[in-house]
């Protein structure tokens, strides 16, 4: 009899001890696993939380595009085309939005220089103030003129022209005058189309949320091939679209941390392009080091086959409890029976985990 309890206890013992290793020893697979794809997990129940996701939100610049936008177009009314971009570019020089490093490298490789800006202000997602000499200028977006009651019907046709293209057009006034627009064109990474098309194929639905106006998003949008486009999203509004996606179930958020770093924490796994903001890597749940979207379709392969290792792993570990505890009760086992079916329970264990390498992400 004391032989059936001393096996007794010791398997209840090492049973405790395996279920924690067995979960911690999937879990260093998939950590190496995912260092090795570019994808670091910062918090390891997001790659529980991961697997059940059902929505999963991109942000627009920097993330679905390289976020390296290119001036591609300007109209000048009453200026030249120097004047337009030396006025542009010293007041977007004091921004630190892609939109404006567009503009700054232009008028750098025209050798243009900068003039001096007083009372710069940003509104953040419509646009940027300032003065120059005794000149208020304005420059951004329709929503920003309108704000400022500025009529946009005489440039309101190129408008569409260039965002039907996909293009972010700003408008810039001098005293309330309109003196020109500049459009900006930020390609879409080579590998957005397919994770996207990769992720329609598990069966999520993905949106792209956005600041930018719904004409250029909804190109940007049909590129990629994203099921819903919500635009014209001012930055504090980001966290709260998020909130109304989660009545529909957990969501995912993907961005580069210029103006969504609120998103990635809100999301149920946040994740952030390695590539963008430190806000964005400290905000991130994961991150994606190479900044490639195919990373999220890899992610959620490997949460998917983490738990699978896991749930095989408990089995095999309780198939060999599950036989040998009633025989150790009876007092039909041998102690060291009882010792190698657990050493081989572990072995196996091992041996599934070690498999979990040659997943396929
Ligand atoms: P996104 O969500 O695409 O990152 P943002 O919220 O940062 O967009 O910005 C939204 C829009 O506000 C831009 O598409 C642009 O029209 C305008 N905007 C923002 N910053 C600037 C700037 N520095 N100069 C001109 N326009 C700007
Ligand atoms: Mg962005």
């Amino acid at each position: 009899m004391a032989t059936t309890i001393v096996t007794f206890h010791l398997i209840g013992r090492y049973l405790e001890m395996r279920a924690k290793g067995k979960a911690s020893m999937a879990i260093k697979q998939l950590l190496n696993l995912g260092a090795k794809k570019g994808i670091l997990i910062r918090r390891g129940e997001a790659i529980q939380t991961m697997k059940d996701i059902n929505t999963i939100v991109f942000d627009k610049t920097g993330t679905i595009t390289k976020g390296k936008p290119e001036l591609c177009g300007l109209k000048t009314f009453g200026v030249t085309k120097k004047e337009l971009i030396q006025i542009s570019s010293s007041i977007e020089n004091l921004s630190e939005h892609p939109i404006a490093r567009a503009i700054v490298n232009y008028a750098k490789n025209e050798k243009i220089s900068l003039l001096k800006v007083k009372d710069f202000k940003i509104i953040r997602g419509k646009g940027i103030i300032g003065k120059i000499k005794n000149d208020k200028i304005i420059i951004g977006n329709s929503a920003l003129f309108e704000e400022n009651k500025i009529n946009l019907d005489m440039i309101e046709k190129e408008i569409f022209n260039f965002e039907n293209l996909g293009k972010t057009t700003m408008i810039i006034a001098k005293n309330k005058k309109i003196i020109g627009i500049i459009a900006i064109s930020d390609i879409i990474k080579d590998d957005s189309k397919k994770a996207i098309s990769q992720l329609h194929e598990l069966g999520f639905k993905t949106v792209m949320l956005t600041g930018d106006n719904k004409r250029t998003a909804k190109a940007i949008g049909d590129e990629c091939g994203i099921s819903e486009v919500i635009a014209q999203v001012l930055p504090d509004q980001k966290a709260q679209k998020i909130v109304d996606l989660q009545k529909n179930g957990l969501v995912a958020f993907v961005g580069d941390g210029i103006n969504d770093a609120p998103a990635l924490k809100q999301a149920n796994v946040g994740i952030a392009i390695g590539t963008g903001t430190d806000i964005a890597i400290e905000s991130g749940d994961i991150i994606l080091v190479n900044g490639k979207l195919t990373g999220v379709v890899s992610a959620i392969k490997l949460s998917k086959a983490t738990f699978r290792k896991i749930k095989q792993n408990l089995f095999w570990a309780s198939i060999y409890n599950v036989i040998a505890i009633p025989i150790a009760f009876f007092g039909l086992l041998h102690p060291m029976i009882g010792m190698s079916a657990m050493t081989i329970s572990s072995i196996n264990v091992i041996l599934n985990s070690v498999r979990l390498k040659n997943e396929k992400l």
